[in-house]
């Protein structure tokens, strides 16, 4: 029998995590700019998706730990360091932790990849990249500039200013919890709001090893802190806590839409980044190896576990069936491994429930007439006997109606559709209660222009697929979202206009009469 194969460690300066007897580490929370001790605290066990043994533990939060976070921070916007910072201030503590993201990138792309079972061919990417978000934001601090108003009224002076709005609450998924956490924390401490983290109960690690660098940093105490357990405990109190007055969420849309109910009542400000089922859309004049290689990005990269997933895929019949043949060919030669090689392209499923959830939709699909083309099971990796690896799945013969075009999986599963021209095309892509991304290929400027005016979808990519930036605003339309992330949007979401009036006159008139 073949043994699992366990990654080296690479060497960090960050202070060590306390361990148990067995080497498994206990991770408490972070709060008021202190660790938390974890004896005597429930813990919450950290499975290895590709060994399957518990590599951490996590401090199950409650709602009393909910409540001193929320105070630390609230206690930290209105008194002490933190509010007597000038953006430019603010600004050069970003870069301090974008400079230590760099030199820790080796080491979060590990405990991430414990974590998440994520290919690390794209987590040391993604780490390198996220300082980018400190730094971009650390930069963007004192560049937002309120304006003077020429107003149509007489003896004043107008202007309007952009003020932080205090505590926001970050909450975030499992699949890919630092990058989806720095796109929150970088905007909303440039802005000088204070800011408490919920990370996925799967996921908890990276983003307390994070609080280390924010710490080595100088961020002042209470400024940023954490808080790990379950959505439906620590979640759900973050959420009602009367000081928080902004959520940015990402996960998927039913916590988003119990979120945004509760946020309603008490007029607290959302942002919210939620799931998808995005037409990837190949015309019959695309140049073929490209869209063969986004098709395949677009639903198998990081097993389809991104949110933006390619998961329609839509086919012009006049080319569907070569178009087909050579995706299948090609997705069968995709390398299995232990996501801690380099050269491995296929990861496995993060968590246990979402494994299963991957193979119940591969039920759902046959039972709605969907014909299975490739995969559908889970597979066997060598050097990973207990991975929750499972094999690219094609489903040929899709319509649109079926429950497997329209529901989320979140998972390596793609559904192919035929469509006859733009218009059917349109039609096919926009039925649908999704609106987070879509991709088109074609070689004619005219169709990209017009299929991109007409795809109802936050994010359009033309010829390429996946790609994103700190520097343009990213969000959903319809049920894939409220507000926008990265960018100068993105950091206007942490942020109230406020218009001030000065009077020029020397003597008020009529006090009665309104000017
Ligand atoms: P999830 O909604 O189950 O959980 C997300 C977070 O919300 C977790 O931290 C969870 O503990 C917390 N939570 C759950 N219930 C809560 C409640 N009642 N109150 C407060 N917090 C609560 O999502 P997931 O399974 O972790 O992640 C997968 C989903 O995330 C997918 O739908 C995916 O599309 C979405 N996602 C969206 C984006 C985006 O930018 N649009 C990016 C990544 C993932």
């Amino acid at each position: 029998m073949s043994t699992t194969l366990t990654p080296k460690a690479p060497e960090t300066t960050l202070p060590q995590t306390p361990a148990d007897a067995e080497g498994v580490r206990l991770y408490g929370m972070y709060i008021d700019g202190e660790f938390t001790a974890t004896d005597g605290r429930d813990m919450i066990d950290t499975v290895d998706p590709v060994s399957g043994e518990v590599w951490a533990r996590i401090t199950r939060g409650t709602a009393e730990d909910v409540d001193r976070a929320a105070n630390a921070a609230h206690r930290a916007f209105t008194e002490g360091e933190w509010p007597k910072l000038n953006p430019s201030q603010r600004g050069a503590l970003l870069r301090r932790i974008g400079d230590l993201v760099s030199e820790n990138a080796d080491w979060l792309a590990y405990i991430e990849q414990r974590d998440n079972g994520k290919l690390i061919a794209e987590l040391s990417m993604q780490m390198r990249y996220m300082a980018n978000y400190y730094y971009y934001y650390g930069g963007l601090a004192d560049k937002i500039e309120g304006s003077v108003i020429p107003t149509d009224k007489p003896g004043v002076l107008n202007y309007t200013k952009y003020e932080p709005l205090g505590v926001v609450a970050c909450i975030t998924p499992w699949n890919s919890p630092l990058p989806l956490a720095s796109m929150k924390i970088a905007p909303a401490l440039a802005a000088g709001n204070t800011v408490v983290l919920k990370p996925s109960e799967f996921t908890s690690a990276s983003l307390v090893e994070l609080m280390k660098i924010m710490e080595r940093a100088g961020v002042p105490k209470g400024v940023v802190n954490v808080i790990t357990g379950l959505g439906a405990e620590v979640g759900d109190a973050l959420v009602s806590h009367r000081h928080v007055e902004r959520i940015a969420f990402t996960g998927g849309p039913i916590a988003g839409q119990m979120i945004n109910e509760k946020a309603a009542k008490h007029m607290k400000r959302v942002t919210l980044e939620l799931g998808g089922k995005s037409p990837n859309i190949i015309f019959e004049d695309a140049d073929m190896d490209n869209a063969l290689k986004g098709a395949i990005a677009g639903i198998f990269a990081a097993s389809g576990q991104t949110c933006v997933a390619g998961s329609r895929l839509l086919v012009q019949e006049s080319i569907h069936d070569a178009f087909v043949e050579r995706l299948l060919e090609m997705v069968k030669q995709a390398k299995f491994g232990h996501p801690a090689d380099p050269d491995s392209q296929i990861a496995p499923i993060s968590t246990r429930p979402q494994f299963e959830k991957v193979k119940s939709y591969v039920e759902v699909a046959l039972a709605g007439g969907a014909k299975l083309a490739l995969g559908g099971k889970p597979a066997n990796v060598e050097g990973c006997p207990n991975g929750l690896f499972f094999e690219p799945t094609v489903f040929v013969d899709v319509d649109n109606s079926m429950r497997i075009a329209q529901e989320e999986v979140f998972g390596p599963i793609l559904s192919i559709i035929r469509f006859k021209d733009e218009d059917d095309a349109v039609r096919i892509a926009n039925d649908i209660e999704f609106g987070l991304a879509a991709g088109i290929w074609t070689q004619s400027i005219g169709r990209a222009i017009n299929m991109s005016n007409r795809v109802r979808a936050g994010t359009i990519w033309i010829n390429n697929y996946r790609s994103t930036s700190v520097t343009s605003p990213f969000g959903g339309f319809k049920m894939s979202g409220i507000g926008r992330e990265c960018g100068i949007a993105g950091m206007k979401e942490y942020m109230e206009v406020k218009s001030v009036w000065i009077s020029t006159e020397t003597n008020i008139p009529n006090p009665f009469v309104r000017r």
